[in-house]
């Protein structure tokens, strides 16, 4: 067993018998019906080696995590042009926050926060129907989680729960339709965003899914997207990826990563590995618990932070 393959069988020990694994998300049932034991871990090396653990191969709820795949998108459709209706400056504010929209005149800070990806999706939709714009999602992540069967799916009962809790989500998509910053209909534009959150995935396809950023935009010989994009994403989840708790997990991991409130983390180690880890339990700022701690053992043994020395 390689040194790599025996932390991750020992982290994934570890954390089922942890007791303070956080809260699960409770505000739609398909989310609050999942067992707070639930713990996976997988890392996928940049040889191509896979290592996982747990319940690696259980499809969740990637919610905000969806958000990375969303930006890369929009990136590739209208470029640079992006930043002058999304910031790139981290919140310190809770991710269904409204508060800056006002005084910052519909700009989301970032692309992370839920305003943020409103306006992604607002992107991608254009003039085509939302139908295209999710299918485009789907076989996106499918690509680049090398998931040739089509395992990866859109779980229809948790779209259709956020769509009906979705309130703070039309706020925004409202608020900033009013500064302008969202241009189609606000119903097709929220459509597409709780279907995005809404992609079901597992420890292991996630991990896949986000070899591209550890590989320079590249993956299996393909480009993805630039290598300067790479790294902007890169930069992007390290500064806001997790909300206003992502100066503690630059703190505490030290790596991009992003969180989404199924409780599910993808972190990257730039040119080393990429990472999913998944326990539904939340902190306070509606990121993984036992997720977070799982990445911070990891960067211990490893040596992975990208704030370590490189030996
Ligand atoms: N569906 C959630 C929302 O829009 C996603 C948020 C998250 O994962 N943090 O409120």
């Amino acid at each position: 067993m390689s040194s790599i393959a025996a932390i991750v069988a020992e982290i994934a020990e570890e954390m089922r018998g942890e007791t303070e694994r956080g809260a699960v998300a409770s505000y739609i049932p398909p989310l609050a019906c999942i067992s707070p034991d639930k713990f996976g871990i997988a890392v996928v090396m940049v040889d191509g080696t896979v290592h996982a653990a747990g319940d690696a191969q259980e499809p969740f709820s990637i919610q905000s995590i969806s958000k990375v795949f969303a930006l890369t998108l929009a990136l590739g459709a209208v470029g640079d042009q992006l930043w002058r209706r999304v910031g790139r400056e981290p919140s310190g504010s809770a991710f269904n926050s409204i508060v800056q929209l006002e005084s910052e005149q519909g700009i989301p800070r970032n692309p992370f926060i839920n305003a943020g990806a409103i306006v992604l999706c607002d992107v991608l939709l254009g003039r085509s129907e939302p139908r295209e714009a999710i299918g485009q999602m789907v076989r996106f992540v499918r690509t680049l989680a090398g998931d040739d069967e089509g395992s990866i799916r859109i779980d229809e009962a948790v779209a259709l729960a956020e769509q009906d809790t979705g309130f703070r989500n039309m706020a925004l998509a409202n608020y900033m339709r009013a500064f302008g910053n969202i241009h189609a209909p606000v119903e097709r534009v929220l459509g597409v965003y709780f279907h995005f959150c809404a992609l079901a995935m597992t420890c292991c396809e996630l991990a896949m899914a986000g070899r591209y950023l550890m590989n320079g935009g590249r993956v299996d010989g393909h480009s993805i997207i630039t290598p300067s994009r790479a790294r902007r994403i890169n930069a992007l989840m390290m500064s806001c990826g997790h909300y206003d708790n992502s100066g503690d997990f630059a703190f505490r991991v030290g790596l991009p990563g992003k969180s989404g409130v199924g409780g599910g983390i993808l972190s990257i180690v730039p040119g080393v590995a990429s990472i999913a880890v998944w326990s539904p339990g939340l902190n306070g700022s509606g990121n993984s618990q036992l997720g977070t701690l799982a990445l911070e053992r990891l960067v211990q043994r490893t040596g992975w932070s990208v704030f370590e020395p490189r030996a």
